[in-house]
């Protein structure tokens, strides 16, 4: 998701940061590239020329152009208008504080993923938040899909109210709200039917279900590949029932992202959560900050470094942590880092997550290399002293040899892995003068 824009909006802002002096129609002109990439991202007209104009004014407007670092400044000021346009600071949350049972009614179309995300939520809702959930279907226009939630249930060990066949859908929800009264039920989750169209029946039903559940959270379910659709359908959705939140489906897939940066300004609700694969724990929570440092390529510091907690021994991550903070980031911790690697999955699932891994992966890809090539890197980095693992810079010709012969590769590969550390580096301090680490160590608390 998001490689396209990235990677237009990376090469726009390379030569921004490249250049000592902007003058104000070196901003016209990035702003007008910017605003070619987000239109090709499939973002809304009027939400990529908000963007647009919010972005010059700030940019021309302030100190920025004769500041030292005019570059730098532009992309911050960026930044912080993606994080606004993808919903703003505060990391959004369920609200779970109404009395119990809590009602969470999911709505949207046919194949968005809504009967999945139902259950990744249960599973989320039970394990993360300690709740007592209960989910019941009321789609009795697809065929067996109350028996895939039945299904979904079991896997993900949480109840679903038993199939009465032939009950229509009001009748459903009534049964389940009694349901879950009797059996101490925290959180109700109603999966509704879906159509494949937006169609008045459909708003008719979702009204009515409302009507009976008086929900707490009503969320959308609606697919990121879909881009525009995915607005449009928001849209409708918004008009007829009282929405609090969307959930965008299949952000792992390439979706050019247009649904992610249009719906906050078409619906005013909030992305709650992205699902990110079949697998039921494939979602996570929505957060606007990530999500606009993963679009600037600046890779997501902050993912990484909690999936890294959950795989990594405590005393390692917060040492790292501490290095990365400082912007010192030395052959040592790439070493770490690409041990690390191998045990979370491989180049695959790290890439794009960490600054600089994204074009490194793309270089590999390019000469055929794959996971092995970790191997290697290892056995580089393994082959150098101390000392040159501390300052790369000491890598001269001579001991590049030495090296790639100790290591049994050959100099390019030497090379390779010493550009890589440069990007990663430049990328963290990067990172690091636009405040983005703050609370980093906070998570190893
Ligand atoms: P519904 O008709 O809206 O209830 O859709 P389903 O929940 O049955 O999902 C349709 C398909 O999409 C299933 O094969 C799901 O596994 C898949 N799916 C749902 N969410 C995601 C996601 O976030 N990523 C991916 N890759 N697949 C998903």
């Amino acid at each position: 998701m998001f490689d396209s824009l990235s990677d237009r909006l990376g090469s726009v802002f390379d030569r921004l940061r490249g250049r000592g002096a902007l003058s104000e129609q070196d901003v016209r002109d990035a702003m007008r590239e910017v605003r070619v990439a987000l239109l090709e991202a499939d973002v809304a007209l009027p939400v990529a020329r908000r963007f647009i104009d919010a972005v010059t004014e700030k940019a021309i407007g302030q100190d920025v152009l004769r500041s030292v670092t005019p570059g730098q400044q532009v992309v911050k000021i960026v930044n912080d208008e993606l994080v606004d346009m993808l919903g703003g600071v505060e990391t959004p949350s369920l609200n779970l504080e109404a009395r119990p049972p809590v009602v969470i009614m999911m709505v949207g179309l046919q194949g968005s993923g809504k009967t999945t995300t139902t259950a990744k939520l249960g599973k989320l809702l039970k394990e993360k938040h300690g709740k007592k959930a209960l989910m019941a279907s009321l789609d009795v226009n697809r065929p067996a899909a109350q028996e895939q939630l039945a299904i979904l249930g079991t896997q993900v060990e949480v109840a679903t109210l038993p199939i009465v066949q032939g009950q229509q859908p009001v009748d459903i929800a009534r049964r389940a709200m009694e349901s879950a009264k009797l059996q101490n039920v925290d959180v109700l989750l109603l999966d509704t039917a879906g159509r494949l169209h937006v169609d008045e029946a459909l708003m008719a039903e979702m009204k009515a279900v409302a009507g009976v559940s008086a929900p707490t959270e009503v969320l959308l379910v609606v697919d990121s590949l879909t881009g525009q659709d995915a607005v449009n359908v928001a849209q409708s959705f918004s008009g007829e029932v009282p929405l609090t939140g969307v959930i965008l489906t299949r952000m792992d897939g390439d979706a050019r992202g247009g649904a992610a940066l249009s719906m906050r300004h078409v619906t005013g609700k909030p992305i709650k959560f992205a699902g990110t694969g079949e697998k039921l724990d494939a979602i996570e929570v929505f957060d606007p900050k990530r999500v606009a440092g993963r679009i600037l390529g600046m890779g997501d510091v902050v993912s990484l470094v909690e999936k890294a907690a959950e795989t990594i021994k405590h005393e390692d991550a917060e040492a790292l942590a501490k290095r990365m903070a400082k912007g010192q980031f030395d052959l040592n911790d790439l070493r770490t880092q690409l041990q690390q690697m191998q045990s979370m999955g491989g180049i695959g699932m790290l890439a794009g997550m960490l600054p600089g891994m994204k074009k490194a992966k793309q270089a590999m890809q390019a000469s055929g290399m794959d996971d092995k090539v970790l191997v290697h890197m290892d056995a580089i980095i393994g082959s150098m002293t101390p000392k040159e693992r501390a300052n790369p810079a000491l890598m001269n010709a001579k001991r590049k040899k030495r090296v790639a012969a100790g290591s049994g590769t050959e100099v390019q590969e030497v090379n390779k892995v010493l550009k890589m550390h440069q990007e990663m580096s430049r990328a963290m301090k990067q990172i690091k003068k636009m405040g983005g680490l703050k609370g980093l160590g906070a998570l190893f608390g």
